[in-house]
């Protein structure tokens, strides 16, 4: 019998929102080892998918660590440390039991820290250092929303992007991955990485995958993969855009095992796509009050109306309040919204449904909110905040896998409006979060989602359509307001568009 292929198993995940205040420190990361991270075999995120298909590729897998955060603040430098120190010390320790033949990594690809702005570059630079007397293949999977560095392409052989937004395809992303490096395994050839970085960003309304230019981009790179065997994988990569780095943005790479002149052939076609829709990327909200103005009310049916500004996905606060403060002005009714409020779910422990209390809601995670907006509320009720996803392949699976735990909940009534109060950030992702607390969204005419694409896979089965809408908050879809020092210039929609190439007679 063959002996069975070693592979050391770890994960690193964390999508930085540079803009916001604080940091983001160890104790906000998840951290999970050995046996525990063993465990998350057959649940829905990438780390159960690579789990999965390394059972069924007969390999042995070295756990090391795995440390994810929820989206937000710019990270501690010593969170990277705490996590190499561990993670090179485990690999050492395994090294030192048996040989191994690989390393895979479940990634976010957009992690900034202090003072080391390309993470998950790092981490990869480190690790091909350690491993420099005996090299052995870096495989892995990462998120659209990377903002992939070189450093990464040159110190990884393939890295996988999901390739869908919502990211129902997580899991699915991390099988292929492992399946690419199960054929390394078995065939000894070894792709490598190529990247190029067009001159674009896009806010994360204009990064979905059901609308250009992520469709055609994402079809384009199928059929290069069709067109060239030798290509493991083209990976389109949205990017994050509400981080200052000088790798943020768009790009694309591809894992070859052919020569480099063809896979920059591919490259340039992707980057002159890019180039041509870059103004359809650039997806930016009508002001919430004409937004509002405008809605008829009687239309049978649940509108969603989006507010991106504070998307608790890309890292805002989801506690800002300028959609309730809209829908009050403009005299909503039978309408609910979630905000993300710790304190007032306190207060209200005291008190019994039924109950009126004059609360300050919201309006604490941002400055650019305009503050804590004060209400007299009814209770309706408390209720606890663990829930099964509904739908194991929504956007929320990819960062949490089958369960959330929106900490203890309230839910309180102000003029026809339905608030639901959460003590942990929830990202509005799975239906889930709605009907455990005895809520049905679809009984509702309008609900406020804190969100930019990610939620539609599970409201878009629900609502009769989404109207997005401006608002004051951090993750605002207006690029050229946020004040960028280090990213890579020029860049649009900072800069001009470059001329188009001129095509040669
Ligand atoms: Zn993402």
């Amino acid at each position: 019998m063959k002996p069975r292929k070693r592979v050391f198993i770890a994960g690193l995940f964390h999508e930085t929102h540079t803009f916001l205040d604080g940091l983001t420190c160890w104790s906000d990361f998840a951290v999970r080892r050995g046996a525990d991270l063993l465990a998350a075999r057959g649940d829905s995120s990438p780390m159960g998918g690579a789990l999965d298909a390394a059972e069924k590729f007969g390999w042995e897998v070295v756990p090391g660590l795995t440390a994810g955060a929820s989206p937000g603040a710019t990270v501690s430098d010593d969170v990277f440390h705490r996590y190499w120190s561990e993670f090179s010390a485990a690999l050492s320790q395994a090294e030192q039991q048996a040989p191994l033949d690989a390393v895979f990594l479940v990634l976010h690809g957009a992690m900034t820290c202090q003072s080391i702005l390309d993470v998950e570059g790092t981490l990869l630079q480190r690790l091909a250092e350690q491993l420099r007397e005996r090299p052995i293949p870096v495989f892995g999977v990462y998120d659209l929303h990377a903002n992939f560095s070189q450093r990464m392409a040159d110190h990884a052989h393939c890295l996988v992007a999901y390739r869908q937004n919502p990211h129902e395809d997580a899991r699915e992303s991390s099988v292929r991955a492992a399946t690419h490096l199960d054929r390394t395994l078995r065939t000894g050839e070894l792709p490598r990485m190529l990247l190029a970085q067009p001159p674009v960003m896009w806010p994360p309304t204009g990064t979905g995958t059901a609308t250009d230019p992520m469709k055609s981009l994402e079809l384009l790179a199928r059929q290069l993969e069709h067109d060239h065997p030798e290509f493991r994988e083209v990976n389109v990569t949205a990017g994050f855009s509400f981080a200052d780095t000088p790798d943020t943005g768009v790009s694309f790479s591809v894992a070859t095992t052919g020569t480099d002149a063809v896979a920059r052939g591919a490259l340039d076609q992707l980057c002159q796509l890019a180039l041509e829709m870059a103004e359809v990327g650039n997806v930016i909200e009508r002001p919430v009050d004409e937004v509002l103005a405008a809605l008829p009310r009687d239309v049978p049916g649940v509108l969603a109306i989006v507010e991106p500004s504070d998307n608790i996905g890309g890292g805002a606060p989801g506690d800002c309040t300028g959609l309730l403060r809209a829908m009050l002005a403009h005299g909503f009714r039978n309408s609910a919204v979630c905000l993300w409020d710790p304190a007032a779910v306190q207060v209200l422990q005291s008190h019994a449904p039924g109950d009126h209390v004059q609360l300050a809601l919201g309006g604490r995670g941002s400055r650019l909110d305009p503050g804590p907006l004060s209400l007299d509320v009814e209770l309706i009720r408390l209720c606890d905040g663990h829930f099964s996803l509904v739908d194991r392949q929504s956007h929320l699976a990819s960062m949490a896998g089958d369960r959330f735990n929106m900490g203890n909940c309230a839910i309180v009534r102000h003029q026809g409006i339905t608030i639901l109060l959460t003590s942990c950030r929830t990202p509005p992702m799975d239906l889930g979060q709605w009907r455990h607390v005895g809520l049905e969204p679809a009984d509702f005419s309008f609900v406020g989602i804190k969100a930019a694409v990610a939620h539609r896979r599970a409201w878009d089965t629900i609502t009769r359509g989404n109207v997005w809408v401006s608002t004051p908050g951090p993750c605002s879809s207006d690029l050229t307001q946020l004040p960028y020092r280090r990213i890579r210039r020029p860049i649009y929609p900072l800069d001009p568009l470059p001329e188009p190439r001129r095509s040669t007679p």
